[in-house]
């Protein structure tokens, strides 16, 4: 089931060219309707097909102002209930609610170590341009080796 954006938090984000939830989707599923003639709600975004909605919660977790919430599948969240994230810098809280109004929150972390300090190529063997032609793999042991057919083809 898809997503739907909350027009009374929404704030698209700010009139930036593009929102927080456009940049994210995998699926380029929301739109921020800038003058309203789409939905009626001037400055705000909303997934425009929400039958190719993945689910993903990307746009549910990026959104600065946790605008949009996923309505749920009836076998997992039945009506009424809800599963709401919030992303901190260094974990993620749950909020589950019951469709008897019971609320419970999880919180989890999700990295540990501080934000922007990682170092992708740490570690691994310098490029060698020389051998850019060549067949290979780059992130196989002592860099890079020939291709062994027998790895890759299963009969
Ligand atoms: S990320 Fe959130 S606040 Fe920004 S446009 Fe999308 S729904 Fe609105
Ligand atoms: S849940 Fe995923 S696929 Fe659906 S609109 Fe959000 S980012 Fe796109």
């Amino acid at each position: 089931m898809p997503t739907y954006v909350r027009t009374d938090k929404c704030d698209g984000c700010k009139g930036g060219d593009k929102t927080a939830c456009m940049y994210i989707c995998p699926h380029d599923l929301m739109k921020l309707d800038k003058d309203g003639s789409e939905t009626g709600h001037v400055m705000k975004a909303f997934n425009q097909e929400p039958e190719q909605c993945w689910e993903c919660y990307s746009c549910v977790k990026i959104c600065p102002q946790n605008a949009i919430e996923a309505r749920h599948y009836a076998d997992i969240v039945p009506l009424g209930g809800s599963v709401q994230p919030l992303r901190g810098g260094d974990s993620i809280m749950w909020t589950i609610k019951f469709r008897n109004g019971t609320l419970k929150r999880f919180k989890f972390p999700i990295r540990t170590t501080p934000e922007g300090s990682i170092e992708p190529y740490a570690g691994k063997p310098e490029a060698d341009w020389s051998k850019l032609d060549s067949s290979g793999f780059f992130n196989s042991e002592n860099g890079y080796r020939a291709g062994n057919p027998s790895e890759l083809i299963r009969v």
